[in-house]
């Protein structure tokens, strides 16, 4: 598959540490398999703790020179890799779609989603700033400097392994700290074509390392249990970043996380329909509902839920299932087998206790991971949907009848990250937005991400923020000068 990049120097088949390419490691190799028909893309070197270490070593080394360089330099280096990002736009989105199954066009936007965050981290690597506080006591000053908190250890998913390794790598290495990156064992090249983009952009060795492998709990024991990791920035499930969190407790370090959701999308009856449908097609079916904001569950209001049902499924009778590389596809496979399995679990257990099933229902006649988009009517709250995030391409429709009704369901979930909102009313969007228990709300729109807004989650859906202005604060910590014996008097 090497052969499809315009520049094969992009595919690498080995661990990047310390700024040097390791293709073997005494554990042995594994196997990255394309989701599309689970043929082997390339063996690549399993590492365990003695490679992580040796990333965190030269990741420490590194620190020390490259926080000492200026907020400009460090933007320049960051800019840099942004373009190497975009020129090499096609080659990267070839990868995600290999290795992830995406479709082309949103592997395309993917390369350029991921991009923006080392070009929005190149330009605040220059804002930030400490303060200056008036003194409690005479002759003092007191002031606040921002500094980068050190190495810094990052595990990422599967579902966009561009993007949400630059949404940490940019705002880290813009405030002076240093990275060892842990893609997802099932998505690592995409991960290895950026470490070789970065160093032809001038990130020096051990500031950005990748560490590649399927064993899986001895990298995280590591990465969370080395003294020299002073913060660790996980986004995946919430179930393991519960279990990072009490590793992490050991060496008090610093946590951000990106956990998983169980958004709500909701349609009130004053909604702009083929407004809603639309946005309820692309919040639930892109990267085939393996997405953390996807629209798990869709409540809409009585009054248009059968006129609803009937435009959601039409537009979902129109999507075109296949290999993400074929033109026009645009939905892929499940990422793998027990995907389709959890996929087809959740139909099961929503159709046995009374939803009718209005489109799809079942695995695609392609096989694999192939499953047909699916549309679910009469939903109910004992299903496992609505409790569950379900990671694939089914729309669940539940009826509400008032305001109080859709809030009160939309909360009902031990998840808080992102919630959807459909009205021409202002007046009731804002007093609806101001309830939803949610980190971001979109409204009237059912694609929400992008580099300039805080992304990240309430309840179990994580911990911090990640892109906008308050990104790069994750990575850095505040220390304060009490300077006596400065009176001017
Ligand atoms: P996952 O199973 O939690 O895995 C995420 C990462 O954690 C992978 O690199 C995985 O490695 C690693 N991991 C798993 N068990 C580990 C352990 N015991 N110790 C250390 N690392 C461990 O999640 P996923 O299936 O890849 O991704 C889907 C989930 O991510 C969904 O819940 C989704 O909502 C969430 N997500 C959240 C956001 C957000 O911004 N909030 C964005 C995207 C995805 P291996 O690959 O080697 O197993």
């Amino acid at each position: 598959m090497k052969h499809l990049l315009s520049d094969p120097s992009l595919w690498r088949e080995a661990a990047f540490i310390g700024g040097e390419w390791v293709s073997t490691t005494p554990h042995g190799s594994y196997a990255v398999r394309n989701p599309a028909d689970q043929s082997v893309l390339v063996e690549l070197p399993r590492c365990r703790e003695g490679e992580v270490k040796s990333a965190i070593e030269a990741a420490h080394r590194a620190f020390h020179t490259w926080r000492s360089t200026t907020a400009r330099h460090r933007g320049d280096v960051l800019r840099r890799w942004y373009e190497l990002m975009i020129a090499n736009r096609e080659n990267l989105a070839i990868l995600i779609t290999l290795e992830e199954g995406k479709p082309l066009a949103e592997a395309r936007a993917e390369v350029d989603y991921a991009a923006s965050f080392l070009r929005w981290f190149s330009e605040e690597a220059t804002r930030v700033r400490g303060d200056v506080i008036p003194a409690a006591r005479d002759g003092q000053r007191i002031l606040t400097l921002r500094e980068p908190i050190g190495v810094c250890a990052a595990i990422t998913p599967w579902n966009f392994p561009a993007a949400m390794i630059t949404r940490k790598a940019g705002p880290a290495l813009a405030a002076g700290c240093t990275m060892v990156v842990k893609p997802a064992s099932q998505t690592p090249l995409s991960a290895l074509a950026l470490a070789e983009l970065a160093q032809r952009a001038g990130v020096p060795a051990g500031v950005f390392s990748v560490v590649t492998g399927n064993d899986t709990r001895a990298i995280g024991g590591e990465l969370t249990s080395h003294p020299l990791v002073r913060k660790l920035t996980f986004t995946g499930s919430t179930e393991v970043g519960r279990l990072l969190l009490g590793q992490a407790a050991g060496t008090v370090t610093k946590c951000s996380m990106e956990l998983g959701g169980n958004a709500p999308f909701i349609v009130f009856d004053d909604a702009d329909l083929d407004a809603a449908a639309d946005g309820i097609v692309a919040a639930k079916f892109r990267n085939t509902g393996q997405a953390c904001i996807s629209a798990n569950r869709i409540l809409v209001q009585s009054r248009v839920y059968d006129e609803i049902s009937r435009r959601v499924v039409e537009r979902v009778a129109g999507l075109r299932l296949g290999n993400g590389l074929e033109p026009g596809v645009q939905l892929g496979p499940l990422i793998d087998a027990a995907a389709v399995c959890k996929v087809e679990e959740h139909v099961a257990d929503a159709v046995g206790k009374g939803a009718t099933l209005l489109h799809g229902g079942r695995r695609s006649g392609l096989g694999g991971g192939f499953y047909q988009p699916t549309v679910l009517a009469d939903m109910t709250a004992g299903m496992r949907i609505a409790h569950e995030e379900t990671f694939g391409p089914v729309a669940a429709l539940f009826r509400f009848e008032t305001d109080d009704d859709a809030i009160a369901m939309a909360n009902d979930t031990e998840y808080g990250l992102a919630a959807y909102l459909y009205s021409r009313d202002a007046a009731r969007i804002w007093r609806n937005a101001a309830h939803i228990e949610a980190g971001m709300v979109g409204i009237n729109c059912g694609l929400i991400s992008n580099e300039v807004a805080p992304f990240g989650g309430v309840k179990q859906s994580g911990l911090g923020r990640e892109g906008s202005h308050l990104g790069i604060d994750e990575f850095t910590e505040v220390k304060y000068l009490c300077w006596d014996g400065l009176a001017v008097a």
